[in-house]
């Protein structure tokens, strides 16, 4: 049995909410299929204040910006590229493309193809997040994709200068300073000035995460990549000061953000709640977290190391940090997570920012599904089969035939018996 210390004050999705976003962003989608690029510069301006005479930046303009960065954040940013590229290119050596022979003279064999056209959205509604250029971009160059269309909104009026070198740096193939439901919508359908995509990715609000859900179909997506969730499994060893400040790490992203704690320890709970109750008031993104810990932060207190991961996996949280004295029991413990941080020594700010696993990750219990943005997700596993033994296929095709009759497909059973019969000498009839 578990005690709440604290609840959240709107816990799960909130309906009414949620179809209110479905209705907007639709109609977003639906008026940019019909007019093009006018409607994405009027729904650009209405929600971002920005009209510039064109989205997308010449190849001297990203020179300027990227000149306008200081050489500390530069080399920054090429240090956690780096960091990305080297685990992509580690995940993409790991997919092993093979053929087999099933029966003498049969082959089967599997394939990964790139996406030769991803549009890559990089959010900057309230922060530059810079890191996503990163994740986002980064990956598929090392999967292989021919061309990267990415996008990032302009930040109140400003041109996010370190977000668009990080684009520039990790090989982005075309940059538009433009955000929202206007910019997925029109990479996803094209418009004049946009040739469209065939695979959307990158994390985003509400709107941007239904954008994608709602076009899945028409282009391919990496995964439902919404607002940000933290959720920290801790037990009586956990440093109370190191849970808090993580806590409040992850409600910074916005007031739709939620915080979780699960733990085993009564006293290290009201300390977290202490400790929040102190930090947050002189916490400089207040504005988001304050409403984020306030209607999404819950504290829970379980039994035993069991139970928290039965009551974790539950919550199927984009990010799970493990502050436990054996962090690595919860790589076999748990099973619906988007990323697990083990021990004190990590944490999800590592994730997001620098340590080179992908933080494009699953939100809103998506993580019973699927895990997050990786090297894979830009690839098509696709498979093939040849048969050079002509008593095989004949094999196949007396198989194929019978199977096929069995399901009523005359026109499959047909193609079968020739060759049942053309590799058996016999005539061939219809
Ligand atoms: P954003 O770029 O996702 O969204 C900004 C855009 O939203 C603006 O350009 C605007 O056009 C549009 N918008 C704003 N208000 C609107 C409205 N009322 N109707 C329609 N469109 C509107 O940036 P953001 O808002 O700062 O959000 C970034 C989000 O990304 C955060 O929620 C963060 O938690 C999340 N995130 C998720 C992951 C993940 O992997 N799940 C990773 C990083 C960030």
């Amino acid at each position: 049995m578990s005690e709440a210390l604290k609840n959240a004050v709107a816990t799960g999705i909130d309906r009414r909410g949620q179809t209110e976003v479905t209705d907007r962003v639709t109609a977003i989608i639906d008026d940019i299929r019909e007019r093009g690029d006018a409607a994405v510069r009027e729904w650009s301006q209405r929600f971002d204040s920005w009209s510039p005479p064109a989205f997308r930046l010449s190849p001297e303009r990203i020179e300027e910006i990227v000149s306008e960065v200081p050489r500390q954040v530069l080399e920054d940013i090429e240090f956690v590229q780096d960091q990305v590229r080297t685990f992509a290119r580690h995940q993409l050596n790991s997919m092993a493309e093979f053929e087999v022979e099933t029966l003498p003279g049969v082959r089967l064999g599997q394939k990964h193809i790139p996406v030769e056209r991803v549009g890559a959205y990089v959010p900057g509604g309230r922060y530059p997040l810079t890191a996503s250029a990163h994740m986002t971009i980064v990956t598929a160059k090392v999967a292989g994709v021919e061309r990267v269309v990415a996008c990032t909104p302009p930040i109140r009026g400003e041109v996010p200068a370190a977000t668009v070198a990080a684009m520039h740096l990790a090989g982005a193939d075309e940059i538009h300073l433009l955000g929202g439901v206007q910019a997925v919508a029109a990479m996803a359908v094209g418009t004049e000035s946009m040739q469209s995509v065939d695979l959307l990715a990158g994390p985003g609000n509400a709107y941007v995460a239904e954008a994608k859900r709602l076009l899945f179909g028409e282009v391919g997506i990496d995964l439902f990549a919404g607002p940000t969730e933290i959720l920290v499994i801790a037990d009586e060893t956990a440093d109370s000061f190191v849970v808090a400040v993580d806590l409040l790490s992850q409600a910074e992203h916005g007031p739709d953000s939620p915080a979780v704690l699960i733990t085993t320890s009564r006293r290290l709970g009201i300390e977290v709640l202490e400790h929040i109750d102190r930090l947050l008031p002189g916490m400089p993104t207040r504005d988001f977290a304050e409403p984020a810990w306030r209607d999404h932060g819950e504290v829970l207190v379980v039994e035993s190391m069991d139970e928290a991961f039965t009551v974790a996996d539950g919550y199927a949280s984009e990010h799970v940090e493990v502050l436990t004295a054996d962090p690595r029991q919860a790589l076999t413990r748990m099973r619906n997570y988007g990323g697990l941080f083990l021990g004190e020594g990590t944490c999800v700010s590592y994730g997001d920012k620098v340590i080179g696993t992908n933080h494009v990750l699953p939100t809103r219990g998506a993580a019973r599904y699927t895990g997050g943005l990786w090297v894979g997700k830009y690839l098509k596993t696709v498979t093939y089969s040849e048969v050079v033994d002509p008593e095989a296929s004949a094999r196949l095709g007396e198989v194929c035939g019978r199977a096929a009759r069995v399901e009523l497909f005359e026109g499959h059973a047909r193609s079968g018996d020739v060759r049942a019969a053309k590799f058996a000498g016999a005539p061939l009839a219809w």
